[in-house]
This record gives C-alpha cells, sequence and structure tokens, in this order.
C-alpha cells in the first residue's frame, strides 16, 4: 500500500540505494541507516510500518538490533542475511523476525516478502496505561506521572519501571530484569541493576516519600502499590 514507512537500515551503500530506490517507486517510504545504532535511533522514533534490517552490521548486529526492537515494537522485521547463513536464520525467527531474504536477492522476491509481511499485520493492541496508586506509566506516550506530576525517566529506567510494574507483587531475580529490560548481552554484569533500582527509587521513593520498590535480600526485586 503506498505510503507505508520502511526502515532500511544496510551498510552496503550501492545495494541500500539500489533497495531504496525500488522502494520509493512502489510508493513506500523509506528512511535508510548504515549502521545498527543509528537504526536503532531512528526505530526508536517510531512511525514505521516495516523494519529491513540487514544482519551483518556495524555498531550493532541486525539481530540485536531486531531484538532491541521487539522489546517496544512489533512492527514487522524482514532480515537480510547472508547465503547459507542458516544460524542466523533460525535465531532471527526466534528472536521475533517476520521473515527473512539471503543475499543475493530478486527485488520482486523482496517487494513480494515486504506485501506479505505488512499485510499479516496485527492492528497495534492500544498499550495499557499501568496504574499504580498515585503513580502512572503511560507506554503509549513513554510518560510516567506520580499525583499528576511528570517524572523524567531515561528510557532504561522506564523500561525497567515498566518491568517492575508489570510483574507487581512478585519478587524478579536480578538476572530476570536483566535479560527482560537489557537484554541478553548484559548477563552476567547483574549489579547494573541495582545502580538502576537507585536511580528509580530517588526519583519516586524517595522524592515522593513512598515505597514502591522492595528489596528481597539475596533474590532481587519487587514491585508494590505505593505505600505513604
Ligand atoms: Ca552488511
Amino acid at each position: 500500500m503506498p505510503g507505508e514507512k520502511i526502515l532500511l537500515v544496510e551498510d552496503e551503500e550501492k545495494l541500500a540505494r539500489f533497495v531504496e530506490l525500488e522502494l520509493l517507486h512502489e510508493g513506500y517510504k523509506v528512511d535508510k541507516a548504515m549502521d545498527g545504532r543509528l537504526g536503532l535511533e531512528l526505530a526508536e522514533k517510531g512511525g514505521y510500518d516495516l523494519f529491513l534490517l540487514d544482519v551483518m552490521l556495524p555498531g550493532l548486529s541486525g539481530m540485536e538490533l531486531l531484538r532491541r526492537i521487539r522489546r517496544f515494537s512489533q512492527v514487522p522485521v524482514i532480515l537480510v542475511t547472508a547465503r547459507d547463513a542458516v544460524m542466523d536464520k533460525v535465531t532471527g525467527l526466534d528472536s521475533g523476525a517476520d521473515d527473512y531474504i539471503t543475499k543475493p536477492f530478486e527485488i520482486e522476491e523482496l517487494l513480494a516478502r515486504i506485501r506479505v509481511a505488512l499485510r499479516k499485520r496485527q492492528p497495534v493492541p492500544e498499550s495499557e496505561v499501568l496504574i499504580s496508586g498515585k503513580l502512572s506509566l503511560d507506554p503509549e506516550r513513554h510518560m510516567v506521572h506520580y499525583d499528576g506530576e511528570e517524572i523524567t525517566l531515561t528510557n532504561r529506567e522506564f523500561d525497567l519501571l515498566k518491568t517492575l510494574m508489570e510483574h507487581r507483587n512478585k519478587v524478579l531475580r536480578r538476572e530476570q530484569l536483566l535479560s527482560l529490560v537489557w537484554g541478553y548481552d548484559y548477563l552476567g554484569e547483574t549489579n547494573v541493576v541495582d545502580v538502576y533500582i537507585r536511580y528509580l527509587r530517588s526519583k519516586i521513593d524517595d522524592h515522593y516519600g513512598v515505597k514502591t520498590i522492595h528489596t528481597v535480600r539475596g533474590v532481587g526485586y519487587g514491585f508494590r502499590d505505593p505505600e505513604e
């Protein structure tokens, strides 16, 4: 359908340009990124209908980019893999890719796969605002309020709070929080969780004189409705 917007992350300049022109010719809008980090930045800004990610990318691999995108978006992803990279295909589909295409590919095949992926798209569910006492977190608008007052959080703090609120009244182990919030690449460095818990506590618990984040010694952390 004309007008749908595609983010193309591809470091081979000629191929990227070629694909971009073909997509534009088909009536799609296209943004292009030449490395994984820039790709993630653009993806985080939102507004895309499909991501086309090369797997072998500088900065951040296409696979890692896919995992990070899946933390905040269910937009269709097509991976572009090297020939015979069977593991990439398996890992990619496991990580939430909708489809993959192998280099070198015929542009007609790519266009067909894009049409299929766009057609299969699920209507985006309204993400629910998480409310706990006077604290509210709006995933859609990426905002947190306490008693009507906006709390400014970094992306990581926001993700951590969201994860804790989604699992309220449960205890999450540091390793669980790491894999849910940071992804697999940080496994092993669990003290980063403690650091971010401190940030959240200073911005919420200490700031408003409430207790939401509870430490369970030797285990991890849990979120409960604020106790004033
Ligand atoms: Ca590449």
